[in-house]
């Protein structure tokens, strides 16, 4: 018999919340619930006060029905809400208008470029939900919290989950899978993942053929792969050990690095789903579902082989630009002002510019560093104002601070030293202090070179290498007929 492999199995569950919604799923509240203060975005529906009834918001219908399509999914005939009881402080009515007996979307799939070729996941379901209220721990943390709070503007907010199959066997997979994800989300105008809390993650992890535990509280895409490598592991000394996994829920506690199990929830919780009588099905017509794939925009596979066809950019540089939506847009602006090398542009913005804006969401683009100023280092290169390694060292200080890259060349020192009289006092030294080379240069031209290069050492590349030349040659000539 063969040896097991312990082969790792992960699903996972996206919440992903519509934020470019104005209202809330079943009321006119604002959907802007981050910057208002707490409890201002609130009515009768969002609060779950006796009588009120729920309105469905149709364009939240119809972005889940975008998703469903740029999913690949299926999407339902009818829209059907149901009821998900529960008794928990952010749920002001006791249970959760969601979707169970029949989902928006079913049978999706996405595809990954992963190294072993393309891994195809595929999507179980997509519900339409609302969001519960959002609890604050004065404290930091329920352990440490002797009360908590309660905002319901968030309570009602638009909110798609989204669940895979259990198609992934590494973090990496999952982690390719969320991005990819997205990608697609921004792409659709339906989420600006990059807020807090805007999409949020939880996995299921099992070895193959063993139990499965369900790991909560994953907040960002970068955390996804260090709590599923940790969970896996966990899990794989267990079995080697000839122990039993359990069971059960776990929480990733993103400060300590580890899963920790929950206290809460050790068994399936009967939810007593049931069809919400105060929302009737509403029938979903094949014309509005064509009429949405008409208006589908641009997704990221299509646009990563655009941009490697018209600006002549390699493919896996182009699927580095498509991974965020801001970012191809920031490369095809630039695109738009400077015409010569768009592969050393892309180059300069995935590795250089990238390299410097730390944060996860890219927040530095369009607001620090604008298009004109990855224009403007192409410029400059062209022109051999700079050079490329100046080009290199301006990154850190054009995506940190937004600076003018012309601006930068004052700054940074980096002007040409075209003073004629300076680069003749250097071109001096350089000759006392390199007799030999002297000697070679005055019977080879070839080894003028060297010269010029003491030059530009002396100057760290700044002296103008035309002028510098010209004063050394002169000088050798001098010699020349002075040896006569
Ligand atoms: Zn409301």
């Amino acid at each position: 018999m063969e040896a097991p492999k312990l082969e790792g199995v992960i699903g996972l569950e996206i919440h992903v919340q519509i934020t470019s919604l104005k209202t809330k799923l079943f009321c006119n509240c604002s959907a802007d619930y981050r910057s208002a203060p707490p409890n201002t975005h609130v009515c009768p529906v969002c609060l779950g006060l006796p009588g009120a009834l729920p309105v469905v918001n149709q364009e939240a219908i119809e972005k889940a029905i975008q998703v469903c399509l740029a999913l690949n999914g299926k999407v339902a005939s009818k829209v059907r809400f149901d009821r998900k009881h529960y008794f928990y402080p952010d749920l002001p009515k006791n249970y959760q208008i969601t979707q169970y007996l029949e989902p928006i979307c079913v049978d999706g799939w996405v595809e990954l470029e992963t190294g072993n070729g393309i891994k195809r996941v595929r999507i179980r379901r997509i519900n339409l939900e609302e969001d519960p209220g959002r609890i604050v721990y004065p404290g930091g943390s329920p352990a440490n919290s002797p009360y908590v709070l309660i905002d319901y503007n968030r309570s009602g907010i638009a909110l798609l989950e989204i669940v895979t199959e259990p198609d992934m066997t590494t973090p990496e997979e999952a982690y390719l899978f969320l991005e990819k994800l997205r990608s697609i989300l921004e792409h659709l105008g339906v989420c600006d993942c990059g807020l807090e809390g805007a999409m949020r993650v939880d996995a299921n992890v099992s070895i193959r053929g063993g139990e499965r535990v369900e790991v909560k509280n994953i907040g960002s895409l970068s955390e996804v792969r260090r709590a599923l490598a940790y969970e896996l592991t966990r899990q794989r000394d267990f079995v080697l050990k000839g122990l039993k996994v359990k069971r059960e829920t776990r929480h990733w506690d993103p400060v300590r690095k580890v899963t920790l199990p929950a206290r809460i929830k050790e068994t399936e919780e009967d939810y007593r789903y049931m069809p919400d009588p105060n929302l009737p099905p509403i029938p979903v017509g094949s014309e509005l579902v064509e009429k949405l794939r008409q208006a589908l925009p641009e997704l990221p596979d299509a646009r990563m082989k655009r941009l490697a066809k018209q600006y002549s950019i390699p493919l896996n540089v182009a699927r580095v630009l498509v991974t965020r939506k801001v970012l191809a847009d920031f490369f095809e602006d630039a695109a738009r002002m400077y015409t010569r090398d768009y592969k050393r542009m892309a180059n300069y913005l995935v590795n250089d510019l990238l390299n410097w804006l730390k944060d996860e969401d890219l927040r530095g683009l369009y607001r620090k560093v604008l298009p004109e100023h990855l224009a403007k280092v192409m410029e400059l290169l062209d022109k051999g104002v700079i050079s490329i390694r100046q080009a290199k060292e301006m990154a850190e200080y054009i995506a940190k601070q937004g600076k003018d890259p012309e601006a930068l060349i004052k700054e940074l020192g980096y002007e040409r030293i075209t003073d004629k009289s300076l680069l003749k006092r250097i071109v001096e030294e350089v000759f006392h202090e390199n007799p030999k080379a002297v000697r070679d240069a005055l019977e080879n031209p070839k080894a003028v070179n060297f010269l010029v290069g003491m030059v530009m050492r002396k100057t760290r590349g700044r002296a103008d290498p035309a002028i510098t030349r010209r004063l050394i040659e002169e000088k050798l000539q001098h010699l020349r007929t002075k040896n006569k």
